[in-house]
């Protein structure tokens, strides 16, 4: 688990286009964080530059106490839930959740018990045999997961992670993600453009628009006291 910190953090495309304008944002260890705004403001692009997966142009990026700017996606040790939860369709529940740790040359014994205690927690002990053809989206959901739980990252980073479900699955997998987050511990960033989504599982919210960051606060604080014609507008408070 670790704390992570933007500095005025900034990324801008080779094209010159600033997809993240001077970011500061502080996530608490443990944190439940949603990073939320209308398509193209520049969440996943935050969101990548925790995971590495994306060159920080400006600013300072901390995880833990690390400066990560520089650090590798392995050395940060960070979860990323892709949307599209890739599985392996030919590898049982068990090997899909255990499929980091063999990669990493752990030993059967401790794969299997980090399996088993990830299956208990996922409530996936039932379906370990099977394969992900045989799963419903929900449990697959819990798979993909299970596949990040068990490497003990720092923090889950999700970007979209409903958004391919349908929208009474995606209603239970929010209750479902939002309890095993909390169960877990491990600090969360959670990228969405669905204020349902955040103003009903995020810690705090943070609301971003055009690379900027415009309020970070609690739900209840944003629906209230929301800063800007923006944000009320966008998260349906009244103005
Ligand atoms: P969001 O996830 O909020 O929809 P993104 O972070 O994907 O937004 O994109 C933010 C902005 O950066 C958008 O205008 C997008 O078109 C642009 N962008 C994203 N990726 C690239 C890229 N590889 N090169 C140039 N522009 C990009
Ligand atoms: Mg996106």
């Amino acid at each position: 688990m670790a704390a992570i910190s933007f500095s005025q953090v900034s990324k801008a495309y080779a094209d010159g286009h600033l997809a993240v304008n001077k970011l500061d944002l502080d996530i608490a260890d443990g944190e439940f964080l949603v990073l939320v705004g209308p398509s193209g403001c520049g969440k996943s692009t935050a969101l990548r530059m925790i995971a590495g997966l994306e060159t920080i142009t400006g600013g300072t990026l901390s995880i833990g106490t690390e400066v990560a700017n520089d650090l590798s996606p392995r050395e940060r040790n960070v979860a990323m839930i892709f949307q599209s939860y890739a599985l392996y369709p030919h590898l049982s529940v068990a090997d899909n959740v255990g499929f980091a740790l063999k990669v990493r040359g752990e030993k059967r014994e401790v794969i299997e018990e980090k399996v088993k205690a990830a299956a208990a927690m996922l409530e996936l002990d039932k379906l370990l045999s099977r394969r992900p053809g045989q799963l419903s989206g929900g449990q697959r959901q819990r798979v993909a997961m299970g596949r990040a739980i068990v490497r003990e990252p720092a923090a889950f980073l999700m970007d979209e992670p409903l958004s391919n479900l349908d929208a009474r699955l995606r209603g239970q997998m929010r209750a479902e993600i939002a309890r095993l987050q909390r169960a877990s511990g491990v600090t969360t960033v959670y990228v969405t453009h669905d204020q349902v989504e955040a103003m009903t599982m995020g810690d705090r919210v943070a609301v971003m628009n055009a690379g900027v960051l415009q309020q970070l606060a609690p739900p209840r604080e944003l629906y209230d006291r929301p800063v800007n014609l923006f944000v009320a507008t966008f998260i349906g408070a009244p103005p």
